[in-house]
């Protein structure tokens, strides 16, 4: 196993010396599409990126490059411990383009069989109708079926550091291990543990976020990130080959600006999303319900996180209750948003309120009841993507009255 275990906040804490235009404490926005050159005779190697800003050239077009969306791409590989990010439109953009950029037609993945349901569709349905890339789906905890899934196409494994709702860790040093006896890519979402767990210092290849969760925050901003080697960011931006040039997930530089502005107290959100989640799904399970909670004892991969884990971030702010059927499932929810002021039913994660779904009948609907049913994706199954507004003992009252209210609990 690897030792090299960086600090991400200190890292972060180094990257973050962009100076505003005027001497701004935040970076300024770099609102334009196009940039001026200043010799005629100095555009063609701009073209061929030979002579950009980090060669004291200029930048050419906003699609190839944004000073502002660098920027942010250069915090989230301070994050990630990368040596280059850029960052993208959406979380499925990052995905859709980082893969592309390592599978041609007629190539092959392994991925985990439990993945976001749209990167589901994506590689179950689209790759192989569109492009002929097709997928072999596993169960991550079984290493031996993994191994074995991998063909002389297979050019990227690809998992999810946490699965959803199963909240079942990837052993990252030993999948690595696999992809890399292969030749393959391991590529890693990291959505849904930022600062708690540092893939690439595991073994893994290339790190993809959906920024639109814990990382921006608020909910109110669709976007994504690769973090990689330099030249594999590199690659991306090919005019030729590259799928971010040519696909054209272009993140806008007014949204790099916002999300820059909530990476600094990412760090506290997730100390305070975990210790409570931890707070909740103890008391829970205290009480005899089916809590699932990596931070519990009782979870399948507790020792799993805690060794890969990053100290202080904890094990996140999602846990998931199976209160036995859908109808009392929903019922929980309807009761915890409607008559307890508790959370909203809503999909999504890594809000500051906390959002509330069956997964079933949600998140995970683009599964088939008999792939549910073999993930553990129970119909009862509500998942907590767990805030941090009001106070704790606020909060649990409102949670212990609903349970009353269904009868989930004796009142
Ligand atoms: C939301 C999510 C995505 C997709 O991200 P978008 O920003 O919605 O495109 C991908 N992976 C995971 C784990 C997610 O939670």
């Amino acid at each position: 196993m690897t030792s090299r275990r960086i600090n991400p906040i200190e890292a972060l804490a180094n990257a973050r010396h962009e100076f505003g235009e005027h001497g701004g404490v935040n970076m300024s926005i770099e609102a334009s599409t196009t940039f001026t050159v200043m010799e005629a005779n100095t555009m063609p190697a701009v073209f061929q990126g030979e002579h950009g800003p980090d060669q004291g050239g200029c930048y050419l077009y906003g699609r190839h490059f944004n000073p502002t969306v660098y920027a942010l791409g250069k915090q989230l590989a301070a994050l990630e411990g990368s040596e280059s990010a850029y960052c993208t439109a959406s979380g499925l953009g990052a995905i859709s383009s980082a893969v592309l950029q390592m599978c041609n037609s007629g190539d092959h993945i392994v991925s985990s069989d439990t993945i976001y349901g749209g990167t589901f569709a994506l590689f179950h349905d689209y790759f192989p109708a569109k492009m002929g890339i097709h997928t072999t789906f596993v169960d991550m905890s079984d290493l031996d079926a993994v191994d074995r899934a991998f063909g002389p196409q297979t050019r990227v494994l690809y998992i999810e550091t946490m699965s959803n709702p199963t909240l079942r860790v990837a052993d990252i040093p030993a999948l690595a291990e696999i992809a890399n006896k292969h030749g393959a890519q391991l590529i890693v979402d990291n959505t849904f543990c930022p600062l708690m767990v540092s893939p690439l210092s595991l073994g893994a290849d290339v790190v993809v976020h959906s920024l639109t969760k814990y990382i921006n925050g608020a909910s109110d901003s669709i976007a994504g990130a690769i973090c990689g080697s330099e030249e594999f960011i590199g690659s991306l931006m090919d005019l030729h080959l590259g799928s971010l040039m040519l696909l054209g997930p272009t993140m806008d530089p007014r949204i790099a600006s916002n999300i820059s502005m909530r990476i600094p107290h990412l760090g506290l959100r997730m100390i305070e999303h975990s210790r409570r989640a931890l707070y909740f799904s103890q008391k829970l399970e205290s009480m005899g319900l089916d809590v699932s909670y990596p931070g519990l004892e009782s979870h399948r991969d507790h020792g799993l996180l805690k060794r890969i884990g990053n100290e202080p971030y904890g094990a996140g702010g999602i846990f998931t209750i199976d209160v036995g059927s859908a109808e009392l499932g929903n019922k929980l929810i309807d009761t915890l948003q409607n008559k307890c002021n508790f959370g909203f039913m809503a999909v999504s994660l890594g809000f500051f309120d906390t959002l509330l779904s069956c997964s079933a009948s949600s998140t995970s609907s683009e599964m088939s009841d008999e792939d549910l049913e073999k993930a553990g994706i129970n119909p009862g199954l509500v998942r907590i993507a767990l805030g941090y507004t009001g106070t704790l003992e606020q909060r649990w009252e409102q949670m212990e009255r609903a349970l009353a209210l269904t009868g989930i609990i004796g009142s």
